[in-house]
């Protein structure tokens, strides 16, 4: 209990039993006269067959625009368990030594990257060597210096990377961004975001600084840093940061239990930030402008998020996010489509940059500015 699962399954708990993909499809993949899609299709293997990995799966199940056609696993029987249950050929399986060998395989176009943090640098420049997009699961790295290393490595293998961030293409979190691009906030003061839950089992490699690259700021604040950019519609220009540990055991040095910041945009506002694995149920955005707001409380779980602004409740509907993530993930990479928020090598890299920085205010106690 008490583990980032159970914290997410709880709620996604209503939203699992939806029927899939319907009306939300994308442009793109939308069956417009209720015939077959005929589009093109991302072939995808995933590598780490965890948790997370078996909730995109099972998400794309239901893609039209894209298909788990390989699997990448240390695990002989997990790698069989999938193979009977998505049905993949023996000839798309590898493990960790020999997945350089997918370079020769026509039926993968890309892999998906869903192992320990600490891992995905190595891994993402693996699959770019082998001629393969990337998505890369968040964080993408555990510094900006290996996310650079990985966005130089795809740019020079020709591939796409792509980061896994399924809340730039979840419906009310998009009608917020719609809201305040087309000024219907006026001009935007303030955001708060709350992350966090208390994390279980201290043997997990989400407590292990090689493996997750730190602590909650890694796997849950991100959420807020993120969050703040593409609710603000800005890049910060400083951040201030307060760290407090209360179980200096389980959170060891390197692995932040609970960090408070604050980032400063050009326009002026501010975001007041919390990331934590110690406090149960931290998932809030709230946004203020000077003519609205919008609050959102589940705000990047599983769904359905929901929330409402001046203007009322907001009520699209919920359709599994990793569903539309790759629906939306196979356009931009077979058709170069341009989400309205990006989640390129590049989008992920910034968010390395802010985590550099916020680690840094925290140990000095200064102000980190921010080119
Ligand atoms: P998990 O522990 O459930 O799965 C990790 C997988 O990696 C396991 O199958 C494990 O066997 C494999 N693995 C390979 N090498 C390993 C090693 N050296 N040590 C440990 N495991 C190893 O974790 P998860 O929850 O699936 O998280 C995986 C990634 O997905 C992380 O980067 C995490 O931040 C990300 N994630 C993203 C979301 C999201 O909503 N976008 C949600 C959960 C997790």
């Amino acid at each position: 209990m008490n583990s980032r699962r159970d914290f997410l399954q709880k709620l996604t708990a209503s939203a699992i039993a939806l029927p899939f993909f319907t009306e939300h499809a994308s442009a793109e993949t939308k069956n417009k006269n209720d015939k077959p899609y005929d589009g093109p299709v991302l072939k995808v293997a995933i590598m780490g067959l965890g948790s997370y990995g078996t909730r995109v799966a099972d998400a794309m199940v239901a893609c039209k625009a894209a298909k788990l056609t390989g699997a990448i696993s240390g695990t002989p029987s997990k790698i069989k368990a999938w193979q009977e249950k998505y049905g993949i050929p023996e000839k798309n399986c590898y493990n960790y030594e020999n997945f350089d060998q997918v370079k020769n395989n026509p039926d993968i176009d890309a892999i998906y990257v869903i192992t320990p943090n600490g891992l995905h640098k190595d891994q993402v420049i693996r699959v770019a060597k082998a001629g393969k997009h990337a998505i890369s699961e968040k964080p993408m790295a555990v510094n900006a210096a290996e996310a650079r290393e990985m966005v130089e490595a795809c740019k020079k293998a020709n591939v796409k990377l792509l980061v896994g961030y399924r809340m730039h293409f979840e419906a009310n979190t998009l009608e917020v961004i719609r809201m305040r691009t087309s000024g219907e906030l006026g001009k935007i003061y303030f955001f708060q975001g709350l992350s966090g839950f208390r994390i279980g089992d201290p043997t997990q490699w989400r407590l292990n600084k090689k493996l997750a690259g730190g602590g909650a700021m890694m796997d849950i604040g991100i959420y807020s840093i993120n969050g703040a950019r593409y609710m603000i519609g800005e890049e910060p220009i400083w951040i201030t940061a307060q760290e407090t540990k209360t179980d200096p055991v389980k959170f060891k040095e390197g692995v932040d239990e609970t960090i408070q910041f604050q980032m400063g945009f050009p326009s002026g506002a501010v975001a007041s930030c919390l990331s934590t694995y110690s406090m149960n149920g931290l998932d809030k955005f709230y946004l203020n402008g000077e003519k609205g707001f919008a609050e959102m409380q589940p705000s990047t779980g599983y769904g359905p998020i929901k929330g409402r602004t001046n203007k009322g409740e907001l009520n699209l509907p919920h359709v599994t996010h990793q569903t539309v993530q790759m629906e939306e993930m196979s356009a931009i990479i077979l058709q170069g489509k341009k989400p309205v928020v990006p989640v390129d090598g590049e989008e992920g890299l910034r968010d390395m940059i802010i985590i550099d920085a916020i680690f840094e205010a925290a140990k000095t106690g200064k102000k980190v500015m921010l080119k």
